[in-house]
């Protein structure tokens, strides 16, 4: 159809599709179409096995947080569900900003009702009765998408004070975030729904812990919510079947550059670099070199396509998966003017309120301007020691990231080595 969310899936409409099944498929405005094709079979499952039930099958199934973290969602839920404080809060992070990441985007525009069942289920197991959804301000499809969802949910009794009839009260609540890069990080959600500035707090304490209004709250990214309905819908054991050891299911792949059909992808976990690329159809010139997990990701070279990309075969590689970025760069790209546009944005969105990142994330910038214009081992030194006092020093992930790709650029693809030596 005309639907751009149909042109962004390359594969839409495969039978082997699970988070995408429906995305280009079903009109994402009707609830019955979404009954028709399986929906609210996990929330109905989820009810038959109880809170615990259901922790359960999601601490089985070894489902990793999808924003880019990885940490167990099953881990995070029972620590929840077993805090006394009340309320508990739910919060889904669909505030998607990693440059190069559109997942989460192209899921809640194709598919609104998986994600309002799949908090639903989520917050039936942790003990929340209001779910808010922090959604990106430039993200007005989804938005417009997913009210309708929560409303036509709501008017059929799947949301609100008695779901389904069996005495489960839980509704969802839609904020906008106003266009910083920040406002992603968990706690800066917090503060941001709360009123205040969008600046993160320090952990510990967890959200889990202390979050929302200082309440116990569980955060999870949108893939991460989605993937708990084909968990209740298949069971744990089928559902880990998929992938391997330490990345169970499928993941979703943002694939972008200079590439001859980017896209968003579902591959089960242990295809390599080289199969998703040749799916996109490769490189539109030589490859010179992928960027994996993002701004806050690493470089991996065009010759390391061997990489399984999976949580524990990119770490092993000393890069990253991060939240699914795949950014093809091949050899029509300047690489210089593309890290300074990645220190200039880290300094653009540094919240300011901690001094390594604040001043780090300028200092940067500033020495990759200098090196772009004229080289010298001096600045390179800067670079190193600027870049591990952000890491080390820094309150939240934006400052702790913001030297990955850079130095990664300069010890993997030997940018600026000429000057080293
Ligand atoms: P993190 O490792 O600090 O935390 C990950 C999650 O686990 C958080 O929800 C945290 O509260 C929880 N957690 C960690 N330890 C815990 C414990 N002991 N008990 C209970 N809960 C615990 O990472 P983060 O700062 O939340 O996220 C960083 C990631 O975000 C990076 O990998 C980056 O790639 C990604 N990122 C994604 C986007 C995007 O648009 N998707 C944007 C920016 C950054
Ligand atoms: Fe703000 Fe940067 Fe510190 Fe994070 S690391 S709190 S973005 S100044």
């Amino acid at each position: 159809g005309d639907d751009p969310v149909r042109a962004a899936v390359p594969q839409a409409g495969d039978p082997r599709l699970v988070l995408l099944r429906r995305v280009g498929v079903v009109d994402p405005a009707s609830l019955d179409d979404y009954r028709a094709t399986g929906g609210y079979a996990a929330l109905r499952r989820a009810f038959e096995l109880g809170p615990g039930g259901v922790i359960r099958e999601v601490l089985e199934a070894g489902l990793v947080g999808r924003g880019g973290a990885a940490f167990p969602t099953g881990r995070k839920w029972e620590a929840t569900a077993r805090q006394f404080d009340r309320p508990h809060y739910l919060v889904c992070n669909a505030d998607e900003s990693e440059p190069g990441t559109f997942k989460d985007r192209v899921v809640m525009e194709g598919d609104p009702y998986a994600l309002v069942e799949a908090m639903t289920v989520a917050g039936y197991a942790t003990g929340c009765a209001r779910g808010y959804l922090y959604i990106r301000g430039e993200y007005p499809r989804a938005t417009r998408r997913l009210e309708h969802a929560i409303a036509t949910a709501r008017a059929r009794g799947l949301l609100g004070e008695d779901i389904l009839g069996q005495g489960f009260a839980f509704d969802i609540e839609i904020r906008r975030g106003a266009g910083a890069y920040i406002c992603g990080e968990e706690t800066a959600i917090f503060n941001s729904i709360e009123g205040y500035r969008g600046e993160p707090r320090s952990k510990p304490p967890f959200p889990v812990e202390k979050g929302l209004f200082g309440k116990p709250t569980v955060v999870n990214n949108v893939e991460t919510l989605v993937n708990v309905l084909p968990i209740l819908e298949q069971g744990a054991a089928a559902y880990a079947a998929v992938g391997t050891g330490g990345s169970t299911g499928t993941k979703l792949f943002c694939v972008s550059g200079t590439v001859q059909r980017p896209g968003l992808y579902e591959l089960p976990f242990g295809a390599t670099l080289g199969d998703l690329l040749a799916l996109a159809g490769g490189a539109t010139g030589a490859l010179r070199a992928v960027l994996l997990g993002g701004a806050a990701g690493a470089f991996v070279r065009g010759d390391e396509l061997d990489i399984p990309l999976t949580f524990e075969g990119t770490r092993a590689a000393g890069a990253t998966l991060g939240s699914g970025v795949i950014l093809v760069l091949d050899d029509t790209v300047e690489l210089p003017p593309f890290l300074l546009r990645i220190a200039e944005f880290f300094r653009d969105e540094s919240c300011g309120q901690c001094v390594p990142c604040r001043v780090g994330t300028v200092r940067q910038e500033e020495a990759l301007h200098r090196l772009t214009k004229r080289r010298s081992a001096g600045d390179l030194v800067l670079l190193r020691e600027v870049g591990q006092a952000m890491r080390d020093a820094s309150i939240c992930g934006l400052g702790q990231t913001a030297w990955n790709a850079v130095e990664s650029a300069i010890d993997r693809l030997g940018v600026f080595a000429e000057e080293a030596s």
